[in-house]
């Protein structure tokens, strides 16, 4: 008998299960928005052409070598990323007090600065939205922080719940981490004004509460990078510290290669170099060194003003053709007839709309319509093409009919 008899079979991942189910379903009129992960309008992945360029120069290049990157990866990467979302001008980088790792795309850049926090921060509790991308509270936990929930979303305007997140963030304990979006708000497509954001700014800074900010989707929601960024830059301009763990899955479309940075802004340059010091004890043990391939298409786009630019151009199609689902999904309920108030599918932001629709519903529009999503109600709005919005319209109008 297996000395591994006795190991149960574990439930499919909530979010990467969808997509199981999904290429299981022989149904030809199968749709999956489950995937967190942008489509054409053909419904086909997208290899950014930019991200080609950048790999033909990278293959023709005979001076590049196969060498391990240092602990915490590769130095122009790291350098560029902290001025994509920080700023070009960025005083806290000018003043060297910020400290930068490439690591393993947004989770892996979550999961060390949460390693590093739970071993060297005083205050071990972090707050994460509710609800928010349910990898957080699994990520968090295993690093050793206690997690609690601060509101987030109401279901009743499908807007933010401004005044219970900021009571609730009120009456953490002073010092306690605080795990914020930067935009695009997952799963719920809604971010907080600038407005509001300065008055989170500031009811944390007083309370001493420690910003950690999750920026997934930079450029992927509006199509501008800096505007995506405003969140991270009003916390960095004050001058007080903060994390931020970056991805480029989805702006660069660079998923599978597991792309992103951590980035801790600190108070001085001689604590950021202690900082460094530490991530990379935190790193060492857990997978020696990052690869090398994808941070060097991003560093290799991101120093050549002409890449940048067609990147730029590259991103904001996404974007827009996202918006531009919106409104297609949108303006097709509303030829229908269909019964509810649907405007929150073109207020929302990024990648996913927050449907409202509930267990019952999804589970009806799967099995009668093959139209695959988060059971929370979730659908990604880069799974969907103009060709599928009617299929779409159809299914939604039976469940809530
Ligand atoms: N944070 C949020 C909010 C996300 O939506 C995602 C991607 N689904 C991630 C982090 C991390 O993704 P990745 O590790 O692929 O960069």
């Amino acid at each position: 008998d297996s000395v591994f008899a006795a190991v149960v079979q574990a439930p499919e991942d909530p979010i990467l299960g969808v997509t199981v189910a999904y290429n299981k379903d022989p149904s030809p009129v199968k749709v999956n928005l489950g995937v967190g992960a942008y489509r054409t309008e053909e419904g086909k992945p997208l290899v950014l052409n930019v991200v080609r360029r950048a790999e033909q120069l990278l293959v023709n290049d005979p001076s590049r070598v196969k060498e391990y990157l240092p602990i915490t990866g590769l130095a122009d990467f790291n350098k560029l990323s902290a001025k994509l979302i920080f700023g070009s001008d960025s005083p806290a980088i000018r003043e060297n007090r910020v400290t930068t790792a490439q690591c393993l795309s947004g989770t892996g850049s979550l999961r060390v600065g949460a390693e590093f926090l739970a071993k060297h921060y005083h205050e071990r509790t972090i707050y994460i939205p509710s609800p928010t991308w349910g990898n957080h509270t699994k990520v968090f936990a295993l690093a050793g922080l206690s997690v609690k929930t601060y509101r987030y979303y109401d279901p009743g305007t499908r807007g933010l719940n401004f005044q219970g997140l900021l009571e609730d963030l009120a009456s953490a304990p002073s010092g306690a981490i605080v795990l914020l979006h930067a935009c695009a708000h997952n799963p719920t497509g809604v971010d907080p004004t600038l407005s509001q954001w300065e008055q989170i700014r500031q009811l944390m800074r007083s309370k001493g509460l420690l910003p950690f900010f999750d920026s997934a989707y930079q450029g992927f929601a509006s199509g501008n990078l800096d505007a995506d960024a405003q969140s991270v830059r009003m916390f960095v301009a004050d001058g007080g510290e903060c994390l931020a763990a970056q991805s480029y899955a989805k702006n660069m479309g660079l998923y599978g290669e597991r792309v992103g940075a951590l980035s801790i802004v600190c108070r001085s340059a001689d604590v950021a170099v202690k900082v460094e010091s530490q991530l990379k004890l935190v790193i060492r043990p857990m997978y020696s060194n990052p690869p090398i391939h994808g941070a060097s298409i991003v560093a290799t786009i991101l120093k050549d003003s002409d890449m940048y630019n067609e990147w730029t151009i590259e991103l904001k199609a996404m974007a827009d053709r996202i918006i531009s689902m919106r409104h297609q999904l949108f303006e097709a309920l509303r030829a229908k007839g269909t019964p509810g108030d649907w405007s929150h599918i073109i207020k929302q932001i990024g990648m996913f709309t927050f449907t409202g629709l509930n267990k019952e519903q999804v589970a009806f529009m799967t099995k009668e319509y093959h139209i695959y999503m988060t059971s929370d109600g979730r659908i990604s709005m880069a799974g969907l093409s103009s060709r599928t919005v009617p299929h779409l319209v159809d299914a939604i109008h039976a469940a809530v009919t």
